[in-house]
Parts: C-alpha cells; structure tokens; sequence
C-alpha cells in the first residue's frame, strides 16, 4: 500500500481500512462511521493501547449470556471492584468501589469473581499481538502498553495509525475483546489518547494541537498528580493545566520541587521518555572499592550517600525507578553480602535509596571489614509511579523537594556544584577512592538482584 499523505481531510476506515480522501460522513466502501482523520495522522508513531474492561470483557467472551448485562469482576479479599463491564459503569460503577457500593448502584448486577490466571493468559496473548508489530512494547499492567511503531512503515506496509487500527480489529477478531489506542508524539500523550474515546476507541493527538488541548484539562490529567497533591495545587489556586502552561519553570521548581518539572514539562506536551521493552536494564547500580578496608558506619555512609546520588542521577536521566533497593558488601575476604529491600512504590530519589540503604548497612556494621560497597535498584519501570508525593511523609517530602532544587543546580552547573551534608568536606576518605573504580558505577547490570 502506497504511503497515504498528510493531508488533514484523508483518512481511513477503521473497519475495513479503506483510504478515504476527502470527508464523507461514512466509509465509501462499507458504509462505517468509524472513519479515523487527523492532520498528523500519518506521522505520529507512538501509541498506547488499553484494553477495554479487561477481565468483564474477557469473562463477557467466555460466557456470552453475559454479553448484555451488567458485570462486575471483583469480590475478593478487599471487598472492592476490580473492573465493571461498561454497562454497570452507565449505572455509576467504578473500579476500586466497595463492592455494596456498586450494588446500591447496580443491584443487578453479576458478580464474578477474578481468575487471574485466565486474564493473565489473555493477556499474553494480545502482548504477543503487539510484540509482532514492533519490539519497542512497555507494559504498563496485565492489559495495557506503550509501542514505538516507528521505523516500521516498511515491515507492515502501513503506517503507524493503519497498523494500530488494523490491529484493533485482529484482536477482536482473533481473542474476542476490544481495545482503545491513543497515537501521539510522545507516550504522556498517547496514553491520555487512548482514554478519550473509550470503548472501541481510536484517538489522535498531534503536536500542533497539544498545548491548547492541554490547555482545558485538569492537572489531575498529568501523571503523578493524585488526588493529595491536585489538593496542594488547588490550594494555590491552579486547577487546569492552562495554569500551569502560564507559570515559569523556577517557580514550579521552587515551589513544588522535582514534580515543579514534570508540571512543567508536560504540561507543554514535552515528554521525551523512550518506550522501554520490558527486558531491558534489570538494575541500575553504583559500587566502589576501596583503598583500605572500611569497618565502620561512619566511613561507609558518606560512601553510601556519595553512589545513592549517582544511581539516582542515572535513574532520573532514564526516567526510570526502581521498587527494590539492594545493598551490596565485599569483606575483606572476598565474599559477597548483598541485602534488599522493596519499597512501598518506585523511587528515583537519592535520598530514598540512601536511607533505605543505610537501615541496610546498619545491619552489617558489625566490625566486618569491607573492601567494596554498592547500592542500586531492581524491580525497574517508567517513572510515572514513582515518589508519589501522596504517599511519602512529610519529612521525607521536604527532602524530596530539597533533592529537585539540588538536581537543578547540577543540571545548571555540573554534577560537583552541590555537595550534601553526607558527603561535603570528607576528601578521599569518604568518597569513592579509586577514580579507575568509579568507572564500573557505569554498567548498567553489575549485578542481578538475590
Ligand atoms: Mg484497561
């Protein structure tokens, strides 16, 4: 198939992929109104894709007198929703309800209870549709994923929206539920994309128009913005995302600290994040050996501080986080102690993994000596998730706001312009000794998480 132009009145069917130049009302060959049409339309290349209903729909294809009722997957042990078919959702059910509550709202409703082995199985198999349209697939959950389909004209013949829209109709087809795709420039956009039109839904939005349709959202719209801290921003009067867009960067940054740029950044449709395969860096880590051997805790924390800032600094340049912090010893003789602990949630903060490193190290301060000390994170993802500032305490949060101002300054003046409290002032003997050693905090996975 020839490559359709960019032209803003060319689309496509999306049931029978028919080019359709010009506007009509419905598809010229097979009469559909599910016409897809947008003036960057086949340009864009990153999309994300969602599952609609996941498990009602999995269990509405398996059970087809279910087909038209309300279902409600859920019940288990907390007693909420899990997922509502969009029937029960019209009569006002939502994910994460107590469940009476979706039985106020929907009292006849059926109740199944989740066979997570069955939507995992699912849900491999519609992954395994995606990994055959490119190898740049990030699952985000069980249901739902980031692609980066450029590059890919050639193989599929197709660009990116027709490859998106042809794959719609395969999983219908082929597993017998349905999906929505959201195609943009970047992933914040594409995901948004993918929620506007739900169920059965196909959304574009194009660089052209991404400030002004930012512009009407809400800033709960952006990622990491829960209900705690859209409750902080309210308090200072900002409720849109056209707010955001009209207030400088040193101001967010000052005010609201690392999350100050992500405001900033998305808010403009900046988003330059990759779409990460799933099996790429498994940890991301930093260790030192030492000129002589060191025993004691006050020796080994500015150490500790000093390679927390360094996993933290790459974890922040990838956008990445990670839920496991892991400690890693070598005594004196040669053998290898690591410790780990997982997190509540992600973390990209220097100071998190320090802190939960050094309860780690407490530990193991019991007069052994050590000739290398590292720390790093497992348990990767996109940093979406992480730090919530909903979730950490309030001490932690000034830090946290402290580490945003600290990692402006180095992005300003280098990496040496700011030294903390842990680390200023202890010359060789509490930074990393050997500058032929540091060189090793640069391998991605010095070591696999125990
Ligand atoms: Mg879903």
């Amino acid at each position: 198939m020839a490559s359709p132009v960019n032209d803003p009145d060319h689309g496509f069917c999306r049931d029978c992929l028919a080019l359709m130049p010009g506007r009509p009302p419905r598809c010229a060959q097979c009469g559909s109104p599910r016409l897809a049409r947008h003036p960057e339309l086949y340009r864009l290349h990153i999309a994300h894709i969602d599952c609609d209903a996941f498990y009602a729909a999995v269990e509405k294809r398996d059970n087809p007198e279910l087909r038209n009722k309300p279902v409600i997957i859920g019940g288990g042990k907390r007693g909420v929703v899990s997922t509502a078919c969009y029937i029960a959702r019209i009569q006002g059910v939502r994910s994460a309800m107590p469940m009476f509550k979706a039985l106020e709202a929907c009292p006849e409703a059926i109740v199944i209870k989740p066979d997570m082995e069955k939507y995992v199985r699912v849900g491999r198999e519609v992954r395994a549709m995606m990994q055959a349209l490119t190898p740049l697939v990030e699952p985000l959950s069980i249901d739902e994923a980031f692609l980066d389909l450029s590059g890919t004209e050639r193989l599929h013949g197709r660009p990116p929206a027709l490859v998106l829209a042809d794959f719609a109709r395969r999983v219908e087809k082929e597993i017998g539920i349905t999906i929505s795709a959201g195609l943009s420039y970047c992933k914040f956009l594409a995901k948004i994309a993918s929620d506007l039109r739900k169920p059965r839904g196909f959304a574009v939005i194009g660089e052209a128009e991404a400030v002004s349709f930012l512009a009407e959202q809400p800033v709960t719209m952006i990622w990491g913005v829960g209900k705690a801290f859209a409750s902080v921003l309210e308090r200072d009067g900002l409720r849109t995302i056209g707010q955001l867009q009209a207030m400088e960067q040193g101001e967010l940054l000052r005010r609201y600290g690392s999350m100050g740029s992500r405001l900033y950044h998305l808010a403009r449709g900046k988003d330059d994040r990759r779409v990460h395969p799933e099996h790429e860096a498994k940890s991301v880590s930093a260790e030192t050996t030492f000129d002589t051997d060191l025993a004691s805790l006050v020796d080994l924390a500015p150490v500790l501080r000093a390679l927390s800032e360094k996993v933290s600094a790459r974890l922040k340049k990838a956008n990445m986080a990670g839920q496991t912090v892991v400690l890693k010893l070598k005594t004196r003789d040669f053998k290898l102690r690591t410790r780990n602990r997982q997190l509540s949630d992600p973390t990209r903060l220097a100071d998190r993994i320090f802190h939960t490193g050094l309860q780690l190290l407490e530990k193991e301060t019991d007069g052994t000596k050590y000739r290398l000390l590292g720390i790093g994170v497992s348990d990767l993802s996109d940093d979406d998730r992480a730090d919530p500032p909903d979730l950490i305490d309030e001490r932690a949060r000034k830090r946290a706001l402290a580490e945003g101002a600290v990692d402006v300054l180095r992005d300003k003046f280098g990496r040496k312009a700011v030294e903390t409290g842990y680390t200023f002032g202890k010359g060789h003997r509490g930074r990393p000794a050997r500058p032929e050693e540091e060189e090793e905090a640069e391998v991605r996975h010095p070591w696999e998480r125990i």
